[in-house]
């Protein structure tokens, strides 16, 4: 492997603000967070694939993969993000190499591919990925970056995260890293204000980020840049002027955020846009670190203002679902913070959660489930696709939220189920978007379909007369 590829894979393991690496010992820490991937394995995402997902919402920019043209089909839009402008990151870029450029070397073609996005579509930036066989033979995508940035005056930013160093959470921070080394910090905004905020790890799926703007437009709040949702270049080069951060809980970009901090003096908090206290919690620290860092004081009443106007807004369209729903089962298939932060909001339209997945929950995750849900809290560690479809089949659920993957153990079993997970396409941040959320498990719940797809086929049915 590429010595500078072997040096960033170690400090990203090393990440003083990971809390999961910290409370390993020293051993477990410098073994890293990943194994080698055998072949096959990398059907979640690899870390290419994960350098993409981070970094292909930046929509202004041209994304050039350097590689075989399957990589880039495999990691093309492969999530439903979404911008309010410039739409080139959606245009799958790929150098496409074949035989010849195995034996020869692929930096030519690159170097020409490059040009000729410059020549067609004058980016304000190409980035361009390294894949698993342009890095095995050693073709510098760094030194051919280089070259082309000199020569034709547009940034073109190397994200090295060939597939194999790791799986696709490791390949969300190497992505963060090309930020870090090659974008932000090189343009000054032409003006700032106290208000200016960052938002880091947010990826604007199905336009969640504009359900939370307009909350922070009647603030008063700028984002200065989303990292990278509905993000510009130019935005994210001049991050580092803002005055305080918001690291969304997914944490795949915690080294910009702890990095932004030690460079900039950006102080940052763990939020999260899911759930309505949730949604609150996130305006409070906000205001709170930006009154810190000089914003007027007021901002602090402004906030909680705004705050009890929308709650009992969401509150009061939430309940109008509660005749409709009141004792329907919900599974809750999902990870993180979404294992809890949408339960108040289920349990509040008469939804009774009867069980929420914590494989991907933090230990903090788990009592949080335990404090809203009760002690007897069923947690769900791992669950085979075959307990769910019983459990759905013997109707202790009636419908299930989770993620694609998960989708036709419920159709299986006909029964209603809901994507909460990255592929969605319905947006469900904010207090707009838990109302959404309910209306969504409403309408899934009761659509006629169901009924149908449980009739048994005609020849399933024996005739009359007929001895089965
Ligand atoms: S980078 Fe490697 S693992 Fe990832 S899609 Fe390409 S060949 Fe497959």
């Amino acid at each position: 492997m590429d010595a500078r590829v072997s040096a960033k894979i170690q400090s990203v393991f090393e990440e003083p603000a990971c809390e999961h690496n910290q409370n390993k010992d020293e051993k477990a820490r410098k073994k890293g967070c990943t194994k080698q991937l055998s072949p096959g394995a990398a059907a979640g995402g690899c870390a290419f694939d994960g350098a993409k997902i981070a970094l292909q919402p930046i929509a202004d920019v041209a994304h050039l993969v350097h590689g075989p043209i399957a990589c880039e089909g495999n990691s093309w839009d492969n999530r439903n993000s979404s911008t309010s402008g410039p739409q080139l990151y959606r245009t799958g870029f790929t150098t496409d190499i074949g035989e010849l450029d195995v034996i020869y070397g692929g930096e030519k073609r690159l170097f020409k591919s490059i040009r000729e996005i410059i020549e067609k579509y004058d980016p304000p930036a190409v980035f361009v990925y390294q894949t698993c066989v342009t890095a095995l033979i050693g073709d510098d995508i760094e030194a051919v970056c280089k070259r082309a940035a000199e020569k034709f005056g547009t940034p073109v930013v190397p994200v090295n995260a060939p597939g194999f160093v790791g799986p696709k959470n490791l390949g969300n921070k190497l992505g963060a890293e090309a930020l870090l080394d090659y974008v932000i910090g090189t343009v000054e905004p032409e003006v700032t204000t106290p208000y200016d905020i960052n938002i880091i790890g947010e990826y604007n799926l199905a336009g969640e980020l504009w359900q939370v703007r307009p909350l922070l437009d009647a603030l008063g709040i700028r984002v200065l840049a989303c990292i990278s949702g509905d993000g510009r270049y130019k935005e994210v080069a001049q991050s580092h002027r803002a005055r305080a951060a918001m690291m969304v809980c997914s944490k795949s970009m915690i080294n910009v955020a702890r990095k932004m901090e030690d460079r900039y003096g950006i102080p940052f908090f763990e939020g999260s846009f899911y759930g309505i206290e949730d949604m609150s919690d996130t305006l409070r620290n906000l205001a709170r670190l930006l009154v810190e860092r000089g914003a007027p004081a007021d901002l602090l009443a402004r906030t909680e203002a705004l705050i009890a106007v929308e709650e009992k807004r969401a509150w009061e369209r939430i309940a109008v679902y509660r005749p409709r729903l009141e004792g329907k089962k919900v599974l809750l298939i999902t990870g993180g913070v979404k294992s809890w932060s949408v339960v108040a909001a289920l349990q509040e339209a008469g939804l009774e959660v009867v069980g929420t997945s914590v494989k991907k929950s933090t230990k903090e995750d788990k009592e949080k489930i335990k404090e809203i849900m009760g002690e007897d809290a069923h947690m769900i560690d791992d669950m085979t696709p075959r307990e769910m479809f019983k459990m759905l089949r013997e109707a202790r659920a009636d419908i299930m939220l989770s993620g694609g993957r998960s989708q036709f153990v419920a159709l299986k079993a006909k029964m209603p189920w809901l994507d909460i997970n990255q592929e969605r396409h319905y947006a469900y941040a904010g207090y707009e978007g838990m109302v959404d959320l309910v209306r969504e498990i409403s309408k899934t719940l009761f659509n006629p379909m169901w009924e149908l797809v449980r009739v048994p086929a005609p020849w399933d049915v024996p005739a009359v007369g007929e001895v089965c």
